[in-house]
């Protein structure tokens, strides 16, 4: 692990890529394959490979604590290191007491321990493995450990820029080993047929998710048309991202985040395990009326809130939120991965599938009661996985039809992307556009949280946001409406448990919570660091579904900042 450290460092000392990919394919190459692998998927940010989904559950909080027993100093001495350092895992480094030598933990050993500290049950045992594993290793191992479990290393280093240093240090092109990692999920299993030089052999892993690929705004109806000839046009849903595997009988959902939320939507499984063929499946879950229409209608997103972040959802919930599956996307069918293939082609796939006859599954009604009743616990074509309707749109004009008619239904407005179309996972690009008519609204990273006043006194209801730059985060404003009274009780349990820094009447909170904001219009201010203020922000929601690092960037406030001056 000191090595590993030690790597670290010098791929923070400098802001070179070429340098950086350098020493980390010197580091991989002075390692055994295996205690490379494991070292790839530390150096990605992470203490667990992605598809394993294993996650420690560790919080800042027991991490301080821990930081602040072994090195004996006092709060008012770490809460200084901290104001130096902004991290943690650096604060331990300059705290902890000096060991004489390297610990003789190597990579594979910490990530073992890592696992005990996962499957350890409540904060106590998870807290004795961590001082335990924290106390056996040197400062500057402990910094690199710190960061690893708190899933940013902050040393300017990409899983892409990993995918580099695998393509230098061993066999293979750099394009082989981004396309290996993405099928199998596992930077060190990459790293691994990279070394034997079996990268092609690589086999899509099913139920690890792929990255989601996304969107880019268009502002006007011309602009979404001026990128590409013809437009396949859907309306865009207001619900949750959502993929779906299946395959041997087998049913598995992922969220944007890459959580599995299979539990929160027990009805899905059943409706999914009647496809003829394995497959991969993209697209966004909505509270649905069954009542409305003919097949039906989307309802708003705060309907759909109810069910999530529930470990079990009651058959009382399922049938007063149902919910409904509009698949726009097929990743992979029957063996093959078809991602490379156009979009066209993907959709002809799609319908194929999904209307084609279904082996007749139970399926447990779905609670709609009125026109959609189940007369019989066998049911061969489920309706709550829907084929999202595709619509071809010329001209503005017609696009402005669709438009209407999508915000007509309950939808938010309309994606409007290119039918030549490759998918690319986890990239944002211009062949798919989203076009919403309304106020601009950002994503945006909370970093600190204050008291509120008058009723809202004694909970954390003012929040101070922030959006990336580069790979910081700016302020760029504060906000304290929009969420309901039991929102702000949950969200302020949250943020005493992940405080890094009590400030008496403020509190520094992990960059952890992503809201979307809306604003009236945008400011030149020096009252924040991004340069910018927003006028009448206000919380639309909270972003469950986004990372930190899917927040908006200042290049966006820009836009928008220079948008709204025409
Ligand atoms: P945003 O969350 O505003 O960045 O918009 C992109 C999101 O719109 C996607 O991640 C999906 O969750 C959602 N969405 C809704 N309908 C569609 C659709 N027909 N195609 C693609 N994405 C959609």
């Amino acid at each position: 692990m000191e090595k590993l450290a030690e790597a670290c460092e010098r791929v923070a000392g400098t802001t070179k890529k070429l340098e950086k990919t350098a020493v980390v394919a010197d580091y991989l190459k002075s390692r055994t394959p295996g205690d490379a692998a494991v070292s790839a998927v530390f150096l990605s940010g992470r203490p667990f490979p992605v598809w394993e989904e294993t996650t420690l559950q560790v919080g800042g909080a027991l991490l301080w604590r821990t930081v602040s027993e072994l090195s004996g100093k006092t709060e008012h001495e770490l809460t200084a290191a901290y104001r130096r350092h902004g991290d943690l895992g650096a604060v331990a480094a300059e705290v902890l007491p000096a060991r004489s030598g390297g610990s003789e933990l190597g990579a594979t050993e910490v990530q073992e321990k890592f696992r005990q500290i996962a499957a350890a049950r409540g904060p106590a045992a998870k807290g004795a493995l961590v001082r335990d594993l924290l106390s056996q290793v040197t400062p500057l191992e402990a910094k690199y450990i710190i960061k690893t479990m708190t899933g940013d290393l902050r040393i300017g280093l990409k899983e892409s820029l990993v995918e580099e240093a695998i393509a230098k240090a061993y066999s293979g092109t750099l394009t082989e080993v981004q396309r290996a990692n993405m099928l199998l999920g596992d930077i060190g299993e990459t790293l691994k047929l990279a070394a034997d030089g079996r990268l092609a052999q690589a086999q899509m892993r099913l139920f690890h998710p792929l990255g989601f690929m996304l969107a880019s705004p268009a502002e006007s109806a011309e602009e979404a048309l001026s990128y590409f000839e013809n437009a396949a046009v859907e309306d865009k849903y207001d619900g949750i991202r959502a993929q779906a595997h299946f395959a041997g009988g087998e049913v598995r959902i992922f969220s944007r985040t890459r959580d599995e939320i299979t539990e929160s939507f027990p009805e899905l499984p059943d409706a999914l395990a009647g496809l003829p063929q394995d497959a991969i499946l993209d697209g966004e879950i909505v509270a649905w009326s069954y009542l409305a229409g003919e097949t039906g209608r989307a309802v708003p997103f705060s309907a759909l809130q109810q069910r999530l972040g529930r470990k079990k959802v009651s058959d009382e919930m399922i049938r007063r939120v149902p919910v409904a599956y509009l698949v726009f996307d097929l990743l992979y069918a029957g063996g093959d991965l078809l991602i490379d293939r156009p979009l066209r082609e993907r959709g002809k796939i799609l319908d194929e599938l999904l209307s084609g006859p279904r082996k007749a599954v139970k399926v447990r009604p779905p609670g709609a009661q009125g026109r959609l009743t189940f007369d019989s616990e066998e049911q061969t074509a489920p309706a709550l996985v829907i084929r999202a309707p595709v619509f071809q749109a010329a001209s503005p004009e017609e696009l402005d039809q669709l438009f209407e008619a999508a915000q007509a239904r309950g939808n938010e407005g309309l994606m409007i992307k290119d039918p030549e179309s490759a998918y690319t996972p986890g990239k944002r690009g211009k062949s798919w556009l989203k076009l919403k008519r309304e106020l601009a609204t950002l994503d945006v990273v909370v970093k600190a949280v204050e008291y509120g006043h008058g009723k809202r006194i004694g909970v954390l209801s003012d929040y101070t946001f922030a959006v990336w730059d580069g790979d910081r985060l700016v302020n760029i404003g504060k906000a304290y409406s929009g969420l309901t009274d039991a929102e702000i009780a949950e969200m302020s349990k949250w943020f005493l448990e992940h405080t890094v820094e009590d400030q008496g009447f403020r509190l520094i909170v992990e960059p952890k919570i992503v809201l979307e904001v809306a604003f009236n219009n945008m400011m030149r201010s020096d009252r924040h660091e991004s340069g910018f203020a927003l006028r009448f922000p206000r919380i639309v929601r909270i972003r469950t579904d986004k990372l930190p690092e899917d927040a908006d960037t200042i290049e966006r406030a820009r836009e928008l900042y220079e948008h709204q001056k025409n």
